[in-house]
Formats: C-alpha cells, sequence, structure tokens
C-alpha cells in the first residue's frame, strides 16, 4: 500500500498509541489528584488496538510507542505485545517500544524483551525518594529502581526522561547526569507542556526553559552536540566526561515542527495529528461500523494524514499560557 505522505511531504512512520488513561501515579504537572476516568466501554478493545495499528504498520509505520497513561496497567497489554511482535518478526516494524513510569517493570521487564522490545523510556523527574512520592503523589521510588534492574537485568536499553521542574528538581541536574552515565543510560530532559486542567497546580510556577538548564549544565559539563534527529522535538548532546547522551525535548522554545513524521492515536481512538492542535479524526468510529472491512478505515486514515497542520501554537512567552490544551497528556500519549 502506498505510504503515508502528508501535504508538507513529510512521510509518517512513526505512531504513538496511549493505551489507557489510567495510571497508577498522579504526576503533579499531568494530573489532578482525584482525576474522573473514561468509561472502559470507550477506551478501545486489545482487538481493536491491535487492527488499528496493524492497519498503520501496513501503511508504512515503521515505529509503535506504546504510552499512556501508565501502559503497563492495562490489564492484558502483554498480549497485545505479544500481538505486534509479530509485526517485528514480518520485518515490516523495525521499532516496538513504550515509555513507562517503571512501576510495573520489575514483573513484565522480561516479557517485553521476549516480545522484541529493545528499548524503554522511563520517566522519572528525581533521585531522590521523598521528592519521588511528592512529585508522583502515589508512586514508590524503590518500586520504580527495582523496575529499572529488571530492565537491565533484562537487556534493555534505557533512557531516562526527566520534565524539568522549576524549584522542583533543577537542583538535581547534575545528579542525572551523573547516575545515568554510570549506568549507560540515555537522558531526556523535557519542557512542562500545557496539557490538561491540573486543578490547583499553575503551569507557569512549573515552567523552567531548558535553555536556562543547558546553560546550567554547562557550568559542570562539556556538551557536544551531536547532528542525530529522531523526527521529533528532541536535540541531543554527548557529555564528554561520562561518554552518555543528553536529549532536549523543547516544544516551547523550538520549532521542531518541520521533520515532525509523527502521529498520536489516545485511548479512545482518536488520532491526533499533531499535540499541540485539537484537530482528530475519529477512528474509533470507523472502526466499530465496518468491523469486517478495513478499507474505510484505511480511507480514514488517509483523509486524517492529508489534514495534519504544520505545527503547533504552544507559547509561554508572553507570561501566559497560549495555545493551552484541554486534554490530558495521559489521554493523548506523551
Ligand atoms: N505513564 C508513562 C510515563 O510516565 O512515562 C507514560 C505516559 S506519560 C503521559 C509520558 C511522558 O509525558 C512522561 O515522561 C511524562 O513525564 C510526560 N508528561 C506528562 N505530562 C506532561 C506535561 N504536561 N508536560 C511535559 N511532559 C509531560
Ligand atoms: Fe501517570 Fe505518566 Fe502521567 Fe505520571 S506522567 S501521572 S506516570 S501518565
Amino acid at each position: 500500500m502506498p505510504q503515508l505522505i502528508d501535504p508538507f511531504a513529510r512521510a509518517i512512520t512513526y505512531l504513538r498509541v496511549s493505551v489507557t488513561d489510567r495510571c497508577d501515579f498522579r504526576c503533579v504537572y499531568c494530573m489532578a489528584e482525584h482525576m474522573e476516568f473514561l468509561p472502559k466501554k470507550e477506551l478501545l478493545t486489545l482487538e481493536e488496538l491491535d487492527r488499528l495499528c496493524t492497519t498503520f504498520v501496513e501503511l508504512g509505520v515503521q515505529k509503535l510507542r506504546i504510552t499512556g497513561g501508565e501502559p503497563l496497567v492495562r490489564k492484558g497489554i502483554m498480549g497485545f505485545f505479544r500481538g505486534m511482535s509479530r509485526h517485528l518478526e514480518s520485518g515490516a516494524l523495525k521499532e516496538l517500544t513504550l515509555t513507562t513510569n517503571g512501576s510495573q517493570l520489575a514483573r513484565y521487564a522480561q516479557d517485553l524483551a521476549d516480545c522484541g522490545v529493545r528499548r524503554v523510556n522511563i520517566s522519572l523527574d528525581t533521585l531522590q525518594s521523598e521528592k519521588f512520592r511528592k512529585i508522583t503523589r502515589w508512586g514508590r521510588f524503590e518500586q520504580v529502581m527495582k523496575g529499572i534492574d529488571a530492565a537491565v537485568a533484562a537487556g534493555l536499553d534505557i533512557k531516562i526522561n526527566a520534565v524539568a521542574l522549576k524549584g522542583v528538581n533543577c537542583d538535581e541536574i547534575h545528579d542525572f547526569v551523573e547516575w545515568c552515565g554510570a549506568r549507560g543510560f540515555d537522558l531526556t530532559f523535557i519542557e512542562v507542556m500545557p496539557m490538561g486542567d491540573l486543578g490547583e497546580e499553575d503551569r507557569l510556577d512549573q515552567y523552567y526553559s531548558l535553555r536556562a538548564l543547558r546553560r546550567d549544565l554547562e557550568a559542570r559539563w562539556t556538551l557536544a552536540d551531536t547532528p542525530e534527529r529522531t523526527g521529533g522535538p528532541a536535540r541531543y548532546v554527548r557529555v564528554a566526561e561520562t561518554g552518555g547522551r543528553i536529549g532536549f525535548i523543547t516544544p516551547l522554545t523550538h520549532n521542531f515542527c518541520e521533520s515532525c513524521n509523527r502521529v498520536r492515536l489516545t485511548c479512545t481512538g482518536q488520532l491526533f495529528m499533531c499535540l499541540g492542535q485539537e484537530d482528530e479524526a475519529d477512528l474509533r468510529k470507523v472502526l466499530r461500523e465496518r468491523p469486517d472491512d478495513d478499507r474505510p478505515l484505511v480511507d480514514a486514515i488517509r483523509a486524517a494524514i492529508a489534514r495534519k497542520p504544520k505545527g503547533h501554537d504552544f507559547d509561554y512567552s508572553r507570561q501566559a499560557v497560549l495555545g493551552q490544551m484541554s486534554r490530558h497528556m495521559s489521554h493523548t500519549g506523551g
């Protein structure tokens, strides 16, 4: 089948899929403490997820990232990973990966490796147990450390994702570089994005620019730019002292849209062509109306890609959160 190419000649080869909006943590920048989750019947079933992802693979998607919510708390999710591994075996899919908070990795790391997963992104915003509890509200640091150990034991490559939170973890950036460097983990810093209403939490209070963070790092480490690009918003440097790699995801201070190769599928089957725009396509409707015929689904996907916008409108520069998205990251998939 012909590949998915958007109106700006970008080939769409990367699909991020949120498999649940639920989570066992309540990170302060991601969720309100008392979240209302979607009724189960709204979620795509695992069979529907398989059918959708398979269709995308047939349309040229080579990289699939499973996320959420916390993907590993979804019941039966290993069955889904096992299903997707057939596309790795056929060679159609080049990479199957996930973003996780690490809480369930002690249980699942080996199974994931057995399904052909080679790398995991683990979100970890602090190396201090007590602070970890404050940021995640419900998370247990020691449990995540055990998960990371299990991932290492299973041979998975690890990238640590840390959201830069002003006045919260910016004092730990050197510890992160050291800790990841010593273990051979990649490290990525992420700017807080304006996703979802957080109740009493204030976005501008949380925001710390990665330009400032990079300057802070350079006071202690020698950073060399690398030309690596993944088609996403990350820019990479090498740390001379550790040999480790650090990525900066700066959707707010940098424009990365021109090389965007990705789209996002929510846990309810909406396809978002851009993380920072409201336009979406309801693939669940097509999927449920035509359970035995994939052609309308393929047509709906192509029609959606034909509407992929040039870029997003996030902007904090006027001391107000412009371009704020009403949906939560856990719904769209971070
Ligand atoms: N639960 C998994 C986890 O935490 O890795 C996967 C889903 S989580 C929504 C994916 C990533 O999005 C995490 O690295 C998290 O830190 C990040 N994230 C969540 N809300 C964010 C926000 N408002 N701004 C920037 N990153 C955010
Ligand atoms: Fe859960 Fe991940 Fe959001 Fe934290 S960032 S609340 S772990 S979905």
